[in-house]
Order: structure tokens, then C-alpha cells, then sequence
């Protein structure tokens, strides 16, 4: 597949060229940046055959196939929008956008064009993540009783520009971070949370948005969930665990874009270490997003997906900002 990068951004350069590459055909054949000049060098450092800062120009070209958006988040909107409108399948960053109502039109425009559109929540793809969801699949917990997902990492000095000191362009931790939590728990359990409580603060690298934040959760299950995002923690470790009535799951070290971490499972026969494949998250979305392109299965997340984590972090702020039990908006996705 022929693919058009929005964005000479971090995420692509660090895991999303290498992961379309490693695909069948596949191809990144244009770079769009806001500035002609970075786009010039980011496809000379990576290899793209062609650039520029036309958006318009670049979604002309007719052998384009898919586009992937991995710009600031308050350009996914009409990024998507355009590229959709002329008829490319896209594969949209997280927080796919600023409101939950945008994200939701893009979905809809997506459906209108007969496009897919999906979201790069990667820790659906794996390995560690999909055999939590095995496990509680099979029943190997019980009944589910809470999840508690730490999250709290130190962000990399190169990473600390625009998400630690920019509203407009979508930074703080929970559009950054509290979206993929949102979207682990909903993976796991299969179920959308129905209300949440919060506190969030800034610890020392916030500039006028959250650097932490920790929330609970209701779940229609009944099950309870914690979550603790942080760009402050540089010793905390990620993880998560699992309880139920028959098991416990803890899966340290995988909240992570690498395939690594450990599982163990802790029931009445004792503490079993829970094997996993260690496949490339990356390559593994990208693969599903091109299957579902040739109309095989869906995206490991969908667009709807995203519209769902996005409505879980956005009503975490809200809890935040008002100190409210804050019932979720899912803005009319089912
Ligand atoms: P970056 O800050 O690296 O890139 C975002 C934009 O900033 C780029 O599109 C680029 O603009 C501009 N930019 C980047 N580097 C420079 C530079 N050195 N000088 C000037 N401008 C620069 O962000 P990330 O790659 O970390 O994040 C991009 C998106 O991807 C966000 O939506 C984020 O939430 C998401 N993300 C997702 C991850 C995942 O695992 N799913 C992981 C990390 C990020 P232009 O394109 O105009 O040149």
C-alpha cells in the first residue's frame, strides 16, 4: 500500500515508517509538514521520495492509497476531513481530535465515504495486552472485579515541547495518556465505562495543562477502575492488574510501545507466569489497518474507538476541573 505521511512528527520517524515498510508493498511515498523546509529534511533523513506543505497537493496524487495523521492534535480534524473527502483510508493519531463531537464527525464523514478510518491506539496490538484480554476471555479470573492501570512515566526531553505547555494544540497528560488507558480497559473488558471521578495537577512539568492525573471509574459490570497518568515519574514502572473473584493478573512493564513486560497470573493453584508474543505493536496495527482495507476484519481500533477513549480522558478533565461525578458523553456512538 501507497502510503502519505501528515506530519514529520516523532511517532512516525521512531516506529510508523519502519512499521509500513515492514508490510507487503509497502510504501511511504510522501511527507506532508507544516513547514516546506522540515519536510524537505525529514524525507531526506528517512528515505520519501517526495514532500511539500500541501495537503491539498499531496491528496491529488491519485496513487495514494492510505494516509497516516500523526500531526499536533488540533490538526487530525481537518486533516482527516480533507484526506477522507478525497477518498484515502486513514489511520489517525490519538487523540483522534479536540472534542468528542469532532472526533465523532470524522467517523461519520469516514462512514459517508466508505473509507476506513482508524485509530493508532497501539497497546491493542500487543502481544502482553491481547493475552490479559485472553485470559479474562477465558474466564481464568472470574468475575471481574477492578482494574488498576499505572501509567505514570517520565516524558523524554525531546517530547517535552507542545504537550506540556500548549491547550491549543492539545497538550496535558490525559489526551496524551489517560486515552490510551481508556482504551486498555474498554479492549479488556469489553465494556465502555459509564461515569467518572478525578484529580489532576501539574508536578513540576505541566505549564498550564495537567502533567498527572488519577481517576476512578464505573463500569456497567459493576467492576471498579483506577488510573494514574503521569509525564513526572521517572521510576514508577507501567502496569496493570486485573482482579476477580477466581484470579489476579499483574502484567508489569507493558503499558510501553516495545513488546516487553511480564505476566503472572495468582489463583487458588498458585502464581503462574503467563507467556506472550513479543511481536511489533506497530507493524501489528499497521497490518490490521491494511487488512481491514482489503475488507478483511476491522482496524485493531476502529474510529469509533477513538471517539471512545477520547470521551473517557475528556470527561476525566472535566471531573478534574470541576471536582464532579461526571457521567460520559459518547457523543451518539453505540
Ligand atoms: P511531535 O512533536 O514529534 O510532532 C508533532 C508535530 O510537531 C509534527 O507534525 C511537526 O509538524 C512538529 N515537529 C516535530 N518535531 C519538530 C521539530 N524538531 N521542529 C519543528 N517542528 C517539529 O509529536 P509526536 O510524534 O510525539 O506526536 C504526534 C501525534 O502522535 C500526537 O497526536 C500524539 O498524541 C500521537 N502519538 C501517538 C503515539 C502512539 O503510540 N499511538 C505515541 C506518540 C505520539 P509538521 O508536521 O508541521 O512539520
Amino acid at each position: 500500500m501507497r502510503w502519505a505521511l501528515v506530519g514529520a512528527s516523532t511517532i512516525a520517524s521512531q516506529h510508523m515508517i519502519r512499521a509500513i515498510r515492514a508490510q507487503a508493498g509497502g510504501e511511504v511515498a510522501r511527507v506532508v509538514s507544516g513547514s516546506r523546509d522540515r519536510a524537505e529534511a525529514y524525507a531526506v533523513e528517512h528515505g520519501i521520495p517526495a514532500y511539500g506543505a500541501d495537503l491539498t497537493e499531496a491528496l491529488a496524487d491519485p496513487t495514494i492509497e492510505a494516509v497516516y495523521i500523526s500531526t499536533t492534535n488540533e490538526k487530525h480534524l481537518p486533516q482527516a476531513l480533507a484526506a477522507i473527502a478525497a477518498g484515502k483510508h486513514v489511520l489517525c493519531e490519538k487523540p483522534l481530535a479536540m472534542t468528542v463531537a469532532d472526533a465523532a464527525a470524522m467517523v461519520r464523514a469516514a462512514g459517508e465515504a466508505g473509507v476506513t478510518f482508524a485509530t493508532n491506539h497501539h497497546l491493542r496490538c500487543s502481544g502482553s495486552h491481547r493475552a490479559v484480554r485472553a485470559l479474562i476471555r477465558e474466564g481464568r479470573v472470574g468475575k471481574v472485579l477492578s482494574v488498576r492501570v499505572f501509567h505514570a512515566v517520565h516524558l523524554p526531553e525531546n517530547l517535552q515541547g507542545w504537550r506540556i505547555n500548549s491547550v491549543a494544540e492539545g497538550g496535558g497528560v490525559i489526551p496524551d495518556i489517560t486515552v490510551h488507558d481508556a482504551d486498555v480497559v474498554r479492549f479488556l473488558l469489553d465494556e465502555d465505562p459509564i461515569s467518572v471521578v478525578a484529580q489532576a495537577t501539574s508536578s513540576g512539568m505541566g505549564q498550564g495543562v495537567e502533567d498527572s492525573a488519577m481517576s476512578v471509574w464505573a463500569m456497567p459490570s459493576g467492576a471498579m477502575v483506577m488510573s494514574h497518568e503521569s509525564f513526572t515519574h521517572p521510576f514508577a514502572g507501567s502496569g496493570l492488574e486485573v482482579h476477580g473473584t477466581q484470579g489476579s493478573i499483574f502484567a508489569s512493564g507493558v503499558m510501553t510501545q516495545k513488546p516487553v513486560g511480564e505476566i503472572e497470573l495468582v489463583d487458588a493453584a498458585g502464581r503462574h507466569a503467563i507467556p506472550f508474543d513479543v511481536h511489533d505493536l506497530y507493524i501489528t496495527g499497521v497490518a490490521e489497518f491494511e487488512a481491514a482495507v482489503r475488507g478483511e476484519g476491522q482496524p485493531a481500533a476502529t474510529g469509533i474507538d477513538g471517539v471512545k477513549s477520547l470521551a473517557v480522558a475528556a470527561a476525566v478533565r472535566e471531573a478534574a476541573e470541576t471536582g464532579a461525578r461526571v457521567t460520559i458523553n459518547y457523543g451518539g456512538t453505540t
